[in-house]
Protein backbone atom coordinates (compact mmCIF):
# COMPACT_ATOMS: atom_id res chain seq x y z
CA UNK A 1 0.00 0.00 0.00
CA UNK A 2 1.25 3.76 -1.07
CA UNK A 3 2.56 5.76 1.92
CA UNK A 4 0.80 9.16 2.38
CA UNK A 5 1.93 12.73 4.08
CA UNK A 6 -0.24 15.23 3.51
CA UNK A 7 1.35 18.42 4.92
CA UNK A 8 0.24 21.49 5.52
CA UNK A 9 1.88 24.94 5.29
CA UNK A 10 0.68 27.91 7.17
CA UNK A 11 3.57 30.22 5.72
CA UNK A 12 3.21 33.60 8.08
CA UNK A 13 -0.37 33.31 8.93
CA UNK A 14 -2.75 32.72 12.01
CA UNK A 15 -3.10 34.05 15.24
CA UNK A 16 -2.99 31.64 18.26
CA UNK A 17 -7.03 32.31 18.35
CA UNK A 18 -7.28 31.64 15.01
CA UNK A 19 -4.76 28.16 15.30
CA UNK A 20 -7.24 26.83 18.52
CA UNK A 21 -10.18 26.98 15.88
CA UNK A 22 -8.32 25.52 12.88
CA UNK A 23 -6.90 22.45 15.54
CA UNK A 24 -10.64 22.07 16.65
CA UNK A 25 -12.47 22.00 13.56
CA UNK A 26 -9.65 19.57 12.15
CA UNK A 27 -10.08 17.24 15.09
CA UNK A 28 -13.75 17.15 14.23
CA UNK A 29 -13.09 15.82 11.44
CA UNK A 30 -11.98 12.79 12.74
CA UNK A 31 -9.66 11.17 9.94
CA UNK A 32 -8.86 7.68 9.66
CA UNK A 33 -5.51 8.81 8.48
CA UNK A 34 -4.79 11.53 11.06
CA UNK A 35 -1.13 10.10 11.21
CA UNK A 36 -0.84 10.93 7.65
CA UNK A 37 -1.60 14.83 8.37
CA UNK A 38 0.69 17.51 10.04
CA UNK A 39 0.88 20.60 9.73
CA UNK A 40 3.95 23.42 9.52
CA UNK A 41 3.13 26.60 11.33
CA UNK A 42 5.19 29.88 12.68
CA UNK A 43 7.23 29.30 15.75
CA UNK A 44 4.96 31.19 17.93
CA UNK A 45 1.63 28.47 17.42
CA UNK A 46 3.96 25.30 17.16
CA UNK A 47 3.27 24.98 21.28
CA UNK A 48 -0.32 25.38 21.11
CA UNK A 49 -0.27 23.44 18.33
CA UNK A 50 1.44 20.36 19.54
CA UNK A 51 -1.21 20.62 22.97
CA UNK A 52 -3.81 20.51 20.64
CA UNK A 53 -3.51 17.64 18.84
CA UNK A 54 -2.15 15.33 21.74
CA UNK A 55 -3.53 12.05 21.12
CA UNK A 56 -4.89 12.55 18.18
CA UNK A 57 -1.88 11.14 16.05
CA UNK A 58 -1.85 14.62 13.77
CA UNK A 59 1.67 15.91 13.67
CA UNK A 60 2.77 19.66 14.10
CA UNK A 61 6.30 20.90 12.91
CA UNK A 62 8.11 24.12 12.09
CA UNK A 63 8.58 25.79 8.78
CA UNK A 64 12.52 26.53 9.19
CA UNK A 65 15.68 26.16 11.59
CA UNK A 66 18.67 26.79 12.09
CA UNK A 67 21.42 24.25 12.07
CA UNK A 68 23.56 25.42 15.25
CA UNK A 69 22.01 23.60 18.23
CA UNK A 70 23.22 27.07 20.23
CA UNK A 71 24.71 30.41 20.04
CA UNK A 72 24.48 34.56 18.67
CA UNK A 73 22.29 33.66 16.41
CA UNK A 74 19.77 36.61 16.98
CA UNK A 75 16.05 35.70 15.84
CA UNK A 76 16.96 31.92 14.84
CA UNK A 77 15.24 28.94 16.34
CA UNK A 78 17.19 25.82 17.05
CA UNK A 79 17.03 22.36 16.88
CA UNK A 80 16.80 21.74 20.36
CA UNK A 81 14.01 24.19 20.82
CA UNK A 82 11.84 22.53 18.15
CA UNK A 83 12.27 19.40 20.50
CA UNK A 84 11.47 21.06 23.28
CA UNK A 85 8.26 21.39 21.59
CA UNK A 86 7.38 17.78 20.44
CA UNK A 87 8.02 18.59 17.04
CA UNK A 88 7.96 15.68 14.23
CA UNK A 89 8.48 17.54 10.75
CA UNK A 90 10.32 20.69 10.11
CA UNK A 91 10.63 22.27 5.86
CA UNK A 92 13.65 23.21 4.82
CA UNK A 93 14.70 24.78 1.56
CA UNK A 94 11.49 26.20 0.95
CA UNK A 95 11.45 28.26 -2.11
CA UNK A 96 10.38 31.09 -0.39
CA UNK A 97 13.07 30.80 2.12
CA UNK A 98 15.75 29.97 -0.99
CA UNK A 99 14.27 33.24 -2.46
CA UNK A 100 14.03 35.31 -0.10
CA UNK A 101 16.38 34.95 2.87
CA UNK A 102 19.22 33.70 1.06
CA UNK A 103 19.06 29.99 1.73
CA UNK A 104 21.60 27.75 -0.02
CA UNK A 105 21.75 24.15 -0.91
CA UNK A 106 25.05 24.37 1.85
CA UNK A 107 22.58 25.56 4.83
CA UNK A 108 19.61 23.24 3.63
CA UNK A 109 21.98 20.32 3.94
CA UNK A 110 23.73 21.22 7.51
CA UNK A 111 20.04 21.83 8.64
CA UNK A 112 18.95 18.25 7.24
CA UNK A 113 22.28 16.89 9.21
CA UNK A 114 20.96 19.04 12.78
CA UNK A 115 17.29 17.69 12.30
CA UNK A 116 18.47 13.77 11.71
CA UNK A 117 20.54 14.27 14.58
CA UNK A 118 17.74 15.19 16.58
CA UNK A 119 14.87 12.80 14.86
CA UNK A 120 12.75 15.06 13.70
CA UNK A 121 11.54 14.32 10.08
CA UNK A 122 12.93 17.19 7.73
CA UNK A 123 10.47 17.66 5.01
CA UNK A 124 12.49 18.96 2.14
CA UNK A 125 11.71 21.58 -0.85
CA UNK A 126 13.08 21.27 -4.08
CA UNK A 127 11.96 22.58 -7.68
CA UNK A 128 12.35 25.24 -10.67
CA UNK A 129 11.14 28.31 -11.37
CA UNK A 130 9.80 29.07 -14.72
CA UNK A 131 12.20 30.05 -16.43
CA UNK A 132 14.31 27.20 -16.39
CA UNK A 133 11.37 25.11 -17.14
CA UNK A 134 11.41 26.79 -20.44
CA UNK A 135 14.24 26.21 -21.37
CA UNK A 136 14.05 22.33 -20.63
CA UNK A 137 16.71 22.23 -17.95
CA UNK A 138 14.28 21.42 -15.04
CA UNK A 139 15.72 17.77 -14.26
CA UNK A 140 19.24 18.62 -14.24
CA UNK A 141 18.16 21.53 -11.80
CA UNK A 142 16.05 19.39 -9.46
CA UNK A 143 19.00 16.67 -9.51
CA UNK A 144 21.36 19.26 -8.74
CA UNK A 145 19.29 20.53 -5.69
CA UNK A 146 19.03 17.00 -4.23
CA UNK A 147 22.84 15.63 -4.93
CA UNK A 148 23.79 18.75 -2.77
CA UNK A 149 21.26 18.69 -0.28
CA UNK A 150 22.06 15.07 0.66
CA UNK A 151 25.65 15.83 0.58
CA UNK A 152 27.07 13.40 3.06
CA UNK A 153 23.91 12.05 4.03
CA UNK A 154 24.35 8.68 5.07
CA UNK A 155 21.91 5.99 3.87
CA UNK A 156 19.66 5.44 6.92
CA UNK A 157 19.55 9.19 7.40
CA UNK A 158 18.43 9.73 3.96
CA UNK A 159 15.51 7.19 4.41
CA UNK A 160 14.14 9.36 6.91
CA UNK A 161 13.98 12.83 4.73
CA UNK A 162 10.59 13.25 2.98
CA UNK A 163 11.23 15.33 -0.38
CA UNK A 164 8.70 17.76 -1.55
CA UNK A 165 8.80 18.87 -5.13
CA UNK A 166 7.15 22.08 -5.49
CA UNK A 167 7.71 23.81 -9.05
CA UNK A 168 7.98 27.57 -7.80
CA UNK A 169 5.68 28.34 -11.05
CA UNK A 170 2.81 26.76 -9.18
CA UNK A 171 3.72 27.73 -5.89
CA UNK A 172 0.86 30.30 -4.71
CA UNK A 173 -0.38 31.09 -8.69
CA UNK A 174 -3.52 28.87 -8.79
CA UNK A 175 -1.32 27.17 -11.65
CA UNK A 176 -1.06 23.69 -10.63
CA UNK A 177 1.60 21.09 -12.56
CA UNK A 178 -0.71 18.55 -14.53
CA UNK A 179 -0.56 15.04 -12.68
CA UNK A 180 1.74 13.81 -15.62
CA UNK A 181 4.38 17.12 -14.76
CA UNK A 182 4.24 16.28 -11.42
CA UNK A 183 4.54 12.50 -11.75
CA UNK A 184 7.14 12.69 -14.16
CA UNK A 185 9.72 14.89 -11.69
CA UNK A 186 8.88 12.82 -8.84
CA UNK A 187 9.35 9.39 -10.37
CA UNK A 188 12.65 11.16 -11.59
CA UNK A 189 13.83 12.88 -7.87
CA UNK A 190 12.92 9.02 -6.72
CA UNK A 191 15.33 7.53 -9.02
CA UNK A 192 18.14 10.50 -8.34
CA UNK A 193 17.88 9.05 -5.27
CA UNK A 194 18.16 5.38 -5.92
CA UNK A 195 21.24 6.54 -8.27
CA UNK A 196 23.10 8.17 -5.15
CA UNK A 197 22.11 5.68 -2.37
CA UNK A 198 19.91 2.13 -3.55
CA UNK A 199 16.49 1.00 -4.81
CA UNK A 200 15.17 0.63 -1.56
CA UNK A 201 15.62 4.06 -0.51
CA UNK A 202 14.30 5.36 -3.59
CA UNK A 203 11.60 3.07 -3.42
CA UNK A 204 10.53 3.74 -0.22
CA UNK A 205 10.98 7.87 0.00
CA UNK A 206 8.14 9.86 0.65
CA UNK A 207 8.10 12.09 -2.10
CA UNK A 208 5.34 14.96 -1.93
CA UNK A 209 3.85 17.21 -4.57
CA UNK A 210 3.61 20.87 -3.92
CA UNK A 211 1.98 24.10 -5.90
CA UNK A 212 -1.53 24.86 -5.76
CA UNK A 213 -2.65 21.79 -4.47
CA UNK A 214 -6.35 21.74 -3.28
CA UNK A 215 -9.26 20.00 -2.81
CA UNK A 216 -10.53 19.59 -6.44
CA UNK A 217 -7.47 18.56 -7.95
CA UNK A 218 -5.62 16.26 -5.02
CA UNK A 219 -6.88 13.12 -6.11
CA UNK A 220 -5.48 12.98 -9.19
CA UNK A 221 -2.17 14.31 -8.53
CA UNK A 222 -2.25 12.24 -5.47
CA UNK A 223 -3.32 8.46 -7.05
CA UNK A 224 0.09 9.13 -9.05
CA UNK A 225 2.35 6.37 -8.18
CA UNK A 226 5.65 8.23 -7.45
CA UNK A 227 3.02 11.11 -5.54
CA UNK A 228 3.43 10.48 -1.72
CA UNK A 229 1.21 12.77 -0.89
CA UNK A 230 1.06 16.86 -0.61
CA UNK A 231 2.61 19.97 0.59
CA UNK A 232 -0.14 22.55 0.83
CA UNK A 233 -0.45 26.04 1.19
CA UNK A 234 -3.03 28.41 0.58
CA UNK A 235 -5.27 25.53 1.23
CA UNK A 236 -4.13 24.16 4.37
CA UNK A 237 -5.14 27.41 6.12
CA UNK A 238 -8.88 26.08 6.25
CA UNK A 239 -9.31 23.02 8.13
CA UNK A 240 -12.21 22.00 5.94
CA UNK A 241 -9.91 21.69 2.90
CA UNK A 242 -6.88 20.15 4.58
CA UNK A 243 -9.38 17.96 5.73
CA UNK A 244 -10.97 17.00 1.99
CA UNK A 245 -7.00 16.59 0.85
CA UNK A 246 -6.55 14.03 3.58
CA UNK A 247 -9.79 12.05 2.68
CA UNK A 248 -9.01 11.73 -0.84
CA UNK A 249 -5.62 10.74 0.12
CA UNK A 250 -7.32 7.96 2.80
CA UNK A 251 -9.33 7.33 -0.19
CA UNK A 252 -6.73 5.87 -2.58
C1 LIG B 1 3.77 25.80 -0.28
O1 LIG B 1 3.76 26.78 0.43
O2 LIG B 1 4.60 24.93 -0.09
C2 LIG B 1 2.75 25.70 -1.34
C3 LIG B 1 2.75 24.66 -2.13
O3 LIG B 1 1.83 26.71 -1.41
P1 LIG B 1 0.45 26.71 -2.25
O4 LIG B 1 -0.24 25.41 -1.96
O5 LIG B 1 -0.31 27.89 -1.75
O6 LIG B 1 0.82 26.81 -3.70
Amino acid sequence: MKKFLIAGNWKMNKTSAEAAEFAEALKAKELPNAKDVCVLAPFTLIGGLGKAFEGTGIGFGAQNVHFEPSGAFTGEISVPMLKDLGVGYCIVGHSERREYFAETDKTVNLKLKALLQAGITPILCVGESLEIREQGGEQTFVAGQVIADFDGIGTEDAAKVVIAYEPIWAIGTGKTATPDQAEEMCAFIRGVISGIYDDATGDSMLILYGGSMKPSNAKELLEKPDINGGLIGGASLKADDLAAIAEAAASL
